[in-house]
C-alpha cells in the first residue's frame, strides 16, 4: 500500500515522501478514504497510530486555496498537540501552501487575534482559548465545513467537554466531523451522538 492509492493530490503524495512516510498505517488505511468522502468518522486510535495524518491528508486535500477564511477546526487537549497538529498541517500541505495557525492559552491574544486575520486554511486550537476568540468575534467560522475533535477522551478528562460544546454550537451544521478517542467513555460517545450525524462510520 502506498500514500498515492489514495485519491489525493500528487502535491500531498510528495510532501509525505519528503517527510519519509511512504506506506500508510493501519489507521491511515482505513480513515484516509472514508474521510476523504464527506462522512462523518468517530476513530478510536491511540497516539502513535498515526491519526493526526489519517485526518490530516484528508483536511490538507479538501481545503479551498483561494478562500481566505478557515475552512477546518481542529480541537486538541493541550499546546503542546496543538503546535504539534499545525506542524504537521503544514508539512503535509507545503506544496499546496496550506496555511494552518495554532491557537492556545496562556499565550498572548492579540497576536493570536492578528493570526487569525491573516489568511488560514485551518486552525487548530485547545478549547478555551478557541471559545475565548469566538465570543470576542475575533475569529470567523462562517466557512468551516470540517471539524476534527482530537483526543476526545483527554478534553473531557482535562474537564474541557462543555467548551467544546459550546465551540461546536458555533461551527455550521453542513459540516463534516471527525473524533478521534483513544478510549471511548460514556460522554464521548454522548457528545457524538448529539453532535455527529446519523450515518457516522465507526473504526476501530
Ligand atoms: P500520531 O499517532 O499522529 O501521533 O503519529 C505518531 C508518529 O508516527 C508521528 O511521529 C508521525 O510522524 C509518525 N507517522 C505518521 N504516519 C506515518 C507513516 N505513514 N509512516 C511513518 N511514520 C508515520
Amino acid at each position: 500500500k502506498s500514500f498515492k492509492d489514495f485519491a489525493v493530490s500528487d502535491e500531498i503524495v510528495e510532501a509525505l515522501t519528503d517527510l519519509r512516510y511512504f506506506h500508510p498505517t493501519t489507521v491511515q488505511e482505513e480513515v484516509i478514504p472514508v474521510a476523504l468522502k464527506n462522512e462523518d468518522i468517530i476513530v478510536e486510535a491511540q497516539t502513535g497510530s498515526g491519526k493526526t495524518v489519517s485526518y490530516g491528508v484528508p483536511l490538507v486535500e479538501k481545503v479551498e486555496w483561494a478562500e481566505n477564511k478557515p475552512q477546518a477546526l481542529v480541537l486538541t487537549p493541550t499546546r503542546e498537540l496543538a503546535m504539534q497538529v499545525k506542524e504537521d498541517l503544514t508539512n503535509i500541505g507545503r506544496f499546496k501552501r496550506v496555511k494552518a495557525a495554532a491557537i492556545f492559552g496562556k499565550a498572548s491574544f492579540k497576536k493570536q487575534q492578528l493570526e487569525l486575520k491573516q489568511k488560514n486554511h485551518i486552525v487548530v486550537g485547545t478549547p478555551g482559548r478557541l471559545l475565548d476568540h469566538l465570543q470576542k468575534g475575533t475569529i470567523n467560522v462562517d466557512k468551516v465545513r470540517y471539524l476534527v475533535l482530537d483526543e476526545a477522551d483527554e478534553m473531557l478528562n482535562m474537564g474541557f467537554i462543555e467548551q467544546v460544546e459550546a465551540i461546536i454550537e458555533y461551527i455550521p451544521k453542513d459540516r463534516q466531523t471527525l473524533l478521534f478517542s483513544a478510549t471511548m467513555p460514556k460522554e464521548v460517545a454522548r457528545l457524538a451522538a448529539f453532535y455527529m450525524k446519523e450515518e457516522t462510520t465507526s473504526i476501530k
